[in-house]
């Protein structure tokens, strides 16, 4: 029963919302943030600040302790094998260009292909076009249905002898369903390529294992699941990160340097150059922590039961396209969608004024739009927290704009 499971208010735990009859339905852009997360930043600076890996005094252990134990969550959070394939970077992009610099400069050369999707979020596009532009590789492209399906045989014809990297997005962030990010990899391991997960739509709402994915590489940001922003990860395999070349240069991610050589430091400190922010690392440590407590199955029931709920009550409303998958159960939380007639900017204003939260625009996903000849869109994205009352209040205002735009009089 949808009621039974939405009872429970998770909106409490975060202070924005508690404070607020705001429909918060922009999920997919960023998160809120429970007040144990902010609690956790604001007690590192308060309590255990300090420069973390280099001050050989209390403080700076215990700041040096906070950040390698946000390191640890992290790698028992997707089941990575070794706490040294856990390398934090500023979020999902820079996670995703540190593969591109790192990886794909050194092993690509002309001719090789780099196999990727054209619903992906311009992070996972760009940095693999710019690594193309460089070696002379170059970069294809799996189109999806209408319905954002790409098939087994889409995959296995992308995916060949000349493939070296395979790039893809486990949930898209316009369509919100499912990719065979699992095929993609088991084709791609046969001819010898690798395989980066984009997991910035996936990990807050799924559990993402590395090892029974048998991913190479996996991105996600802090901020999309309850953490920190200026926090992301990126997970490699170990034998790749030890194979790469640093992505950025300077202290810290030596052992040793004299006036004309040096020694890189081992993983994951290699790719972590410079000061790093251990606040936002302890701030993700507690996100995991407290997402642990409510654990997957609940969060994906109640964002399963509110995507039900908010889905079916659109497809009543007349003159509301949603985009991709006509199946509520194949969007993880996010309906992209346009009303007959009326802009995406002004759907989204007309919400604002009515205390919905949603977003309008391209979602950084223009190839992907003009794929589907669609242009501008809107977007809903839920997150666990969000209650029955926030999916009624974005129907309501929904089913009021076409007339508040003069339709239909
Ligand atoms: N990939 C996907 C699928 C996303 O949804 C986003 C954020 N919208 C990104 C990458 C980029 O994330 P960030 O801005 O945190 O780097």
């Amino acid at each position: 029963m949808v009621s039974d499971l939405l009872t429970v208010d998770y909106k409490k735990d975060f202070p924005l919302l508690a404070a607020t009859d705001v429909a918060y339905l922009d999920n997919s852009a960023t998160s809120q943030r429970p007040t144990c997360v902010i609690e956790a930043e604001r007690d590192f600076y308060l309590k255990h600040n300090a420069n973390p890996l280099r001050g050989l005094y209390q403080l700076a252990m215990e700041a040096t302790d906070a950040y390698e134990n946000a390191r640890i969550a992290v790698q028992k959070f997707i089941n990575a094998k070794s706490e040294q394939e856990i390398i934090f970077t500023r979020n999902t992009t820079e996670s995703l260009n540190l593969v591109a610099y790192s990886y794909a400069l050194s092993v690509l050369q002309p001719g090789d292909e780099i196999v990727t999707t054209i619903m992906e979020h311009h992070s996972n596009m760009l940095p693999w076009r710019m690594a193309a532009a460089k070696t002379g590789a170059v970069v294809k492209y799996i189109d999806c249905d209408a319905e954002g399906y790409i098939s087994d045989a889409a995959l296995a014809e992308a995916i060949t002898a000349k493939t070296k990297i395979v790039a893809m997005a486990q949930v898209g962030n316009v369509l919100g369903r499912l990719n065979p990010v699992e095929k993609a990899i088991e084709l791609a391991h046969a001819v010898g390529a690798v395989v980066v997960v984009d997991a910035a739509q996936s990990a807050p709402h799924m559990p993402v294992d590395v090892q029974k994915l048998d991913a190479d590489f996996v991105a996600f940001s802090g901020h999309k699941m309850f953490g920190p922003m200026g926090i992301g990860v990126l997970y490699g395999k170990k034998k790749l990160l030890n194979k790469m070349p640093p992505y950025c240069y300077g202290g810290e991610m030596i052992t040793w340097v004299s006036r004309d050589t040096q020694e890189y430091a081992p993983l994951p400190h290699k790719f972590e150059a410079g000061t790093v922010n251990a606040a936002g690392a302890v701030g993700l440590h507690a996100a995991i922590d407290y997402m642990n407590s409510i654990g997957f199955e609940v969060m994906e029931a109640r964002e399963a039961a509110l995507t039900k709920l908010c889905f079916e009550g659109m497809q009543k409303l007349e003159g509301i396209n949603i985009i991709g998958s006509q199946k509520w159960e194949e969007h993880k939380g996010i309906i992209t969608f346009t009303i007959d007639g009326v802009h995406p900017h002004d759907i989204a204003a007309i919400m604002d004024a009515d205390g919905v939260n949603i977003r309008a625009g391209n979602h950084c996903a223009q190839p992907l739009l003009d794929h589907l000849h669609c242009g501008a869109t809107a977007r809903a994205s839920l997150a666990f927290y969000n209650t029955e009352a926030d999916v009624q209040k974005f129907l309501t205002c929904l089913g009021s704009i076409r007339e508040r735009m003069g339709y239909g009089r």
